[in-house]
């Protein structure tokens, strides 16, 4: 990709209306466009990026056995009469009429939904346990929307449904999604930390948030610091397995947000050990039994042949927050730092003299053999000066650069420079291919 050819509207001034850093950077980088208060348009970058976040989100949720499938954003208003949440969700639902008077919402959420489609078509313990999951927009008409795309109004959630005969069976469905968050976050260079979130009238132990510590987290929250040397689950997890060994692990330190903290539990932790921080909300399991399936007829014959309604929870993961609680963990004064996972491109390739006959061929020679290599290159072919260069190229944040000119060429050099640690080499044209595959 030639930026050149790239509609990637960068900002000199930093927007005065962005509070924080992350804001700040997806405004200047050309990733997102306000159109709205909380609306955004999805620039191509800023889309990129979107793109393979929720393709990780995507992979984690099929490998822990959920299934994709996609509800419309459109729903009506009766399906919301049947749970009696209509009424009780209040001003965050966007009510909308239809031309024949009919009452829709843009969903905030699927709950209900996704049990109208599960009580059509199982009538049978046999066809569980069963999860299902999409991403999809919502919309929630926020009092506050604010910090960009991070509380935005409309905005891209991956929600989760599963289903089973009973507690027990919710659990290691539970369990599961447990693990899936861990793993997913940790792919995305982030390091989140489930906490424990209120469950409202269930009660119980089966509600986790999935945090993110950020100085500018709208969450107020506590834990042991021992919470956050343990490992991830690995790719060869067995989610049929139990799972529960590790979920004690992860759930033995203390932590927990504000609604949820227990004072004299913290306080028996080390002091050193000791860590009160604000967070970032980018996940939220829970577990709510029979709340939906039970008004809503969503039953199921049991071994005996006796019909009950399901147990249910939902899994969310804030798909388009991810990319402001990315930029939050991974930014310097120059700009974003984007971990390889979810780079919009791996590699700048700058061209510092275009139009130059040798520089052209080198980096032509360069793009072709990194991306027969699977490697997503994009090139700064623009004719500006290099300053220019090295500080676009620094704001967009690739993980990459790969800085090419006629002086280096005469000695048969390139000069490659990773964005994360500021290291700089100056090597072979085959040699930076060698390192960059
Ligand atoms: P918050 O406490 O930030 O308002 P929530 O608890 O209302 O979030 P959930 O209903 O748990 O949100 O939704 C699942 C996930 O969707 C959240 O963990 C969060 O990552 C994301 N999310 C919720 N509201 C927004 C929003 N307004 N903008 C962007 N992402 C959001
Ligand atoms: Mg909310
Ligand atoms: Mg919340
Ligand atoms: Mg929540």
């Amino acid at each position: 990709m030639r930026l050149s050819r790239t509609f990637l509207p960068i900002l000199k001034e930093t927007p005065k209306e962005a509070e924080i850093v992350s804001h700040r950077l997806m405004l200047r980088a050309g990733l997102i466009r306000q159109e709205a208060a909380g609306i955004y348009a999805w620039l191509p970058f800023g889309l990129r990026v979107l793109r393979k976040i929720e393709q990780i989100v995507r992979e984690e949720q099929n490998r822990a056995g959920a299934q994709e499938l996609l509800m419309p954003t459109i729903q009506p208003a009766d399906l919301w009469r049947e749970s009696g949440r209509y009424d009780a969700y209040g001003k965050e639902m966007l009510r909308i009429a239809d031309r024949h008077e009919r009452e829709m919402l843009y969903g905030p959420t699927n709950e209900e939904m996704i049990t109208d489609i599960f009580r059509a078509s199982v009538r049978s313990y046999k066809d569980l346990p069963m999860n299902l999951y999409h991403i999809q927009w919502k919309f929630r008409d926020e009092v506050r929307p604010r910090f960009g795309i991070m509380r935005g109004r409309e905005f891209l959630m991956k929600d989760a449904y599963s289903f089973d005969l009973d507690k027990e069976g919710a659990r290691h469905a539970y369990n599961r999604m447990f693990v899936a968050y861990l793993r997913t976050f940790a792919r995305m260079g982030l390091q989140a930390i489930p906490m424990r979130a209120d469950t409202g009238p269930i009660g119980g132990d089966m509600s986790h948030e999935f945090i993110i510590l950020a100085s500018t987290g709208e969450s107020e929250v506590f834990c042991d610091k021992a919470i956050l040397d343990l490992p991830i689950p690995g790719e060869d997890t067995d989610f049929d397995s139990d799972l529960t060994p590790v979920i004690d692990a992860w759930t033995t330190p203390y932590a927990a947000t504000d609604e949820m903290h227990d004072a004299s539990a913290y306080e028996a932790v080390a002091e050193d050990a000791r860590m009160s921080a604000r967070g970032i909300e980018v996940g939220h399991i829970f577990y709510f039994g029979t709340k939906y399936s039970e008004p809503m007829g969503a039953k199921v014959a049991g071994p005996d042949g006796v019909e009950v309604p399901v147990h249910m929870g939902s899994y969310g993961v804030g798909v388009s927050r991810l990319l402001g609680a990315i930029i939050e963990a991974h930014h310097d004064e120059a700009g974003i730092k984007w971990p390889a996972s979810v780079a919009p491109f791996h590699v700048g390739l700058i061209n510092l003299k275009p139009g130059d006959a040798e520089s052209d061929a080198a980096c032509a020679d360069l793009e072709r053999q990194l991306t027969a290599a699977g490697i997503e290159v994009l090139v700064d072919d623009v004719d500006t000066r290099a300053g220019a260069k090295f500080a676009t190229m620094d704001l967009i944040g690739l993980p990459w650069q790969l800085i090419v000119g006629p002086r280096g060429l005469k000695e048969g050099v390139v000069e490659i420079k990773n964005r994360a640690s500021g290291e700089r080499s100056t090597v072979s044209p085959q040699e930076a291919v060698t390192r960059l595959v």
